[in-house]
């Protein structure tokens, strides 16, 4: 069988590339060594905090018009540092946007891409990983583990997560770093949680983030030293939400009732380079983030626009989308967005994560400029949407404009 494009891993950004390539036109095959289920009620109780340009790309597949009945807008971002007065507010009125981004259940976008896959032109090879993989010419011969002839592809997609089989067996090389945390994640009930509001809370021991779920409910997302998190997983629903509270005090609201919980490993990942021969690392693959700046998804669908855009660019001219010149157009279009994103939420852990006295001082000054200077906080708003680097079409608004 031969395919223009073989997406390595059906994920949320496997499954994302999938479909922004199937509207190309060109023949796409899908690999997952699970099932690609369309179950919602799976055990994995993330929200994530979707920028506008992701909204966007969602939009364009179709899929943001499943999801929005469900969505939170995020209008107001407070943003505290425990033992410390005062809150840096980002206000989505203040920047001109009708929100600073939308929460979504991680399992019902999930559900959402994996119904919109198994209802496109895409070939999906499920509970199949790759065998082996050789470069010949101009296409790779992809031996499949559970598929008995081998498929061809003129381009591989490699969006297997942070445990990156092929790009290892490939020699890729990689830089790993643990963050010596877990998040800790737990969907809260609360008594007059403020509406559209999101809290960002940085402390010694590790940032904090309450993000509005649904009417009265918040996700938690609370990334701890590793002994700090099996005591928290094992005491009691009361002493938990005793305990959150304490870190928050009442701005969110009273907590009430502890609905789930679970945990995260977290470790930073980035491939020395997201491109190689007739070969492209996406999402968590290339690049994985810690979880505060809430960031790794978002800049892997800006990413994905802009290769679209690439190939799509090449597609047109009639040229073979998976040479060299086309992936240097691709690395050069993602360089900027990629250092930018890095910067910001490494920045942020290393501002607000530890409390060396060099930490502190630019901690406060940081602090302080966001509050103060106007251009700063607009920086950071502009940033958390999304609208900082140029952009290539699927993340900007589609023709009606209507989110
Ligand atoms: C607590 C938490 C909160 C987060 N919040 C946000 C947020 O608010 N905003 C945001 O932008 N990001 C957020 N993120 C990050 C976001 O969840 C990830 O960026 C995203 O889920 C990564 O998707 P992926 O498809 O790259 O990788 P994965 O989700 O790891 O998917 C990889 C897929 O590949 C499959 N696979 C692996 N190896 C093989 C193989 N050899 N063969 C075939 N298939 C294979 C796996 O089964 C899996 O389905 C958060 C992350 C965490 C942990």
């Amino acid at each position: 069988m031969q395919f223009d494009i073989t997406i390595l891993g059906g994920g949320l950004v496997g499954l994302s590339a999938g479909l922004a390539f199937s509207r190309l036109g060109l023949k796409v095959a899908l690999i997952e060594k699970h099932a690609v289920s369309i179950e919602t009620q799976t055990q994995d109780w993330r929200s994530l905090a979707l920028s506008l340009t992701s909204v966007h790309f969602l939009s364009h597949m179709g899929i943001w018009q499943k999801l929005k009945k469900a969505a939170q807008p995020i209008s107001m971002i407070d943003v505290i540092e425990k033992g410390k007065f005062g809150v840096v507010r980002l206000d989505a009125a203040k920047e001109g946007l009708p929100a600073l981004g939308y929460v979504v259940p991680f399992a019902l976008l999930k559900s959402e891409l994996s119904q919109a896959i198994h209802a496109s032109t895409i070939t999906v090879f499920e509970k199949n990983t790759l065998k082996a993989a050789s470069l010949e010419n101009d296409h790779w011969q992809l031996q499949l583990s559970a598929h008995t002839s081998p498929i061809q592809s003129k381009l591989l997609l490699a969006a297997e997560g942070t445990e990156s089989v092929l790009s290892q067996s490939l020699g890729i090389e990689f830089e790993t770093e643990t963050y010596g945390e877990e998040a800790v994640v737990a969907r809260l009930q609360v008594a007059h949680a403020p509406i559209g509001v999101a809290l960002e809370r940085f402390a010694e021991t590790g940032p904090l983030a309450l993000l509005p779920a649904d009417k009265n409910i918040l996700t938690l997302v609370w990334a701890l030293p590793k002994f700090q998190v099996l005591p928290l997983m094992e005491m009691s629903e009361q002493d938990f939400l005793t305990q959150v509270q304490n870190e928050v005090g009442f701005r969110m609201g009273s907590f009430k009732k502890l609905l789930a919980r679970q945990t995260f490993p977290l470790h930073f990942h980035q491939a020395k380079s997201p491109v190689g021969p007739r070969l492209v690392l996406l999402g968590n693959s290339a690049l994985s983030l810690h979880p505060v700046a809430g960031q790794s998804f978002n800049l892997a669908l800006r990413n994905v626009a802009r290769l679209h855009e690439v190939i799509a660019n090449a597609v047109t001219q009639k040229e073979d989308f998976a040479n060299e010149a086309t992936l240097s157009a691709y690395l050069a279009a993602q360089k900027t967005d990629v250092t930018r994103t890095e910067f910001f939420a490494n920045g942020l852990i290393q501002l607000f994560g530890n409390n060396h006295l060099k930490a502190r001082m630019t901690r406060r000054l940081g602090f302080l400029a966001l509050t103060l200077v106007p251009s700063a906080k607009h920086y950071v708003g502009k940033f958390g949407s999304g609208r900082l680097t140029s952009l290539a079409p699927l993340s900007t608004p589609p023709f009606e404009g209507k989110l």
